[in-house]
């Protein structure tokens, strides 16, 4: 069904190691420097200080018509946020995502959401942003571990639009909403590859899940509805009902000892512990 290169050789995987641990590390200085006060747009130049400094280069920027290292999503826009001018605020919610390439050419891509501290006008609005946010986090895990599990990719989005459906959100007791246009995908010599991955259940049973596959987990998901709209700037994706969006985002690599989260620290070891799955690194 897929070309038989969608499967990566060990000597391929193992070069898909430290793009991911540099994606991780801009992440990092990210997560470091949110704060009220900083703009959208000193994140993306802390990301790419990050990657640059590594020995790596953006591989945003390589995306026809995109000339920034990170997308930053604030509030009520859920992916692909241009970074501007614009001045975080305490309980803004803000989704980083970002990506890295060696010089080697393998690719990294990944993504966290942020609830900027201190206090904020409405803590209701940023309670809810945050159970948006756990529940986002959480589906991506669950779908990670069924990847250690499964045999399609249909199956990994089934677990994932199954743990949005029994986590409602509290403040809204409702489910999150889960974006359909946008999906995850599979990643290597280029940051988007085949095949593709659906957060929620599809009639196909999808790709195979075997030794040399590289995907994307990315939820991204709503406080409301899931319908969404195209910004003027023709990049960002915004609720219509103006509820927050959230997206979370790891590389993950199978081999035939197991998965191992390319953009986490930790392989995964540590969320994943609570669904039986042990990460393995990459031999
Ligand atoms: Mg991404
Ligand atoms: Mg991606």
């Amino acid at each position: 069904m897929f070309r038989r290169s969608v499967y990566k050789k060990p000597a391929q995987l193992r070069g898909m190691v430290a793009p991911g641990e540099i994606t991780a590390a801009a992440l990092d200085a990210v997560a470091e420097a949110i704060r009220p006060g900083v703009t959208t747009l000193e994140l993306d130049r802390i990301a790419e200080e990050a990657i640059t400094a590594r020995g790596a280069h953006s591989n945003f920027q390589l995306v026809p018509g995109y000339s920034h290292t990170v997308c930053v999503s604030v509030n009520e826009q859920v992916v692909h946020g241009i970074p501007t001018e614009r001045v975080l605020e305490a309980g803004d919610i803000v989704s980083v995502d970002c990506g890295a390439e060696t010089p080697e050419g393998w690719n990294g891509d990944s993504a966290r959401t942020f609830i900027v501290p201190g206090e904020a006008a409405d803590p209701s609005l940023v309670a809810q942003r945050q159970e948006l946010s756990d529940v986002t986090r959480g589906s991506m895990w669950a779908g990670i571990a069924a990847l250690a599990s499964s045999s399609h990719l249909g199956q990994v989005g089934a677990v994932i639009q199954d743990h949005i459906e029994a986590n409602p959100l509290p403040s809204t007791g409702q489910p999150a909403g889960i974006l359909r246009d946008y999906v995850g995908h599979g990643i290597g010599r280029k940051m988007h590859e085949e095949p593709t991955l659906f957060h929620y259940a599809t009639p196909g049973r999808g790709a195979e899940i075997k030794p040399g596959l590289c995907i994307c987990v990315e939820p991204m998901m709503t406080a409301g509805s899931d319908e969404v709209f195209v910004e003027d700037d023709d990049w960002t994706i915004t609720t219509v009902d103006g509820s927050s969006g959230a997206h979370w985002e790891h590389s993950v690599a199978v081999h035939a000892g197991g998965i191992w989260v390319l953009t986490a620290p930790d392989g995964g070891a540590e969320a994943l512990a609570s669904y039986g799955v042990t990460p393995v690194p990459i031999p």
